[in-house]
């Protein structure tokens, strides 16, 4: 599963020059040419880090950044903003745009892919991270292979992202809309007891020999990722303190 970047740019010599140089460094890349369409592209599939062009035809990349964070599905999307040499670059910046990282024109695509991994570091860490662990839940990014207490637990593709995404926020309560949203994303037409149906395959994969249950049932909330309380000895935080990131 690469990581999904989307390129929002309306010069194509630079469109062609990014897709080259971020294919070539493992994401997958589509694009935009104007703010309009990186919305509409956006709600259809959510990327993983969107590159925003500041000076764009119609709406503005600071406009487009602003549209993103006022929307609940999207408030915390990456976003790098690319600004023109010039005073752009601190009105940008005094902007306050919501962006999460501002590269300056001319740059090298080797500096932008530096910036891109330490922005996906800071927000997405599951992206970079080659394992994640949650109590004797290991998920090996790179070999897409889940283990508890050491042996291996066997999920579907939707199962994995479910689980990636609970991993990535242990102990948060999600409804099944916000799991729909984050897990399948938007352009899926797909009912709300869905969710439920690969909720009960992921604890089934789980369910490797005594394991207790990791998946609780908020009722009438949704599905949160915790030690349940028949283990509670070792106390509340143990949720967030098991977690770890291994990069
Ligand atoms: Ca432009």
């Amino acid at each position: 599963m690469k990581p999904y970047i989307l390129v929002v740019e309306d010069e194509m010599p630079l469109i062609t020059l990014l897709r080259y140089n971020l294919e070539e460094a493992g994401f997958e890349v589509e694009e935009a040419t104007d703010g309009e369409e990186a919305l509409i592209s956006i709600m259809e599939r959510k990327p993983d880090l969107v590159i925003l062009d500041w000076m764009l035809p119609m709406i503005s990349g600071i406009e487009v950044c602003r549209q993103l964070r006022r929307r609940r599905e999207t408030r915390e999307l990456p976003v790098i903003m690319l600004t023109a040499r010039t005073e752009e670059g601190d009105r940008i910046r005094g902007l306050d745009s919501g962006a999460d990282d501002y590269v300056t024109k001319p740059f090298s695509p080797k500096e932008l892919i530096a910036r891109i991994r330490a922005v996906m570091r800071r927000t997405r860490p599951s992206i970079s991270a080659e394992k994640m662990t949650f109590a004797d839940i290991e998920m090996d990014m790179i070999a897409h292979r889940v283990t508890r207490s050491g042996e291996v637990a066997h999920l579907g593709p939707t199962e994995f992202r479910l689980l990636r995404h609970f991993m990535e926020h242990p102990g948060r309560v999600f409804s099944r809309e916000q799991l729909l949203d984050s897990v399948w994303g938007h352009n899926v037409y797909v009912e709300p007891r869905t969710v439920d149906v690969h909720i009960r395959r992921l604890r089934k994969a789980l369910n490797v020999g005594k394991s207790p249950d990791v998946i609780r049932t908020v009722r009438s909330a949704g599905y949160a990722m915790e030690l349940q309380r028949s283990s509670h000895k070792t106390g509340r935080g143990l949720a967030a303190q098991s977690r770890e990131i291994t990069q």
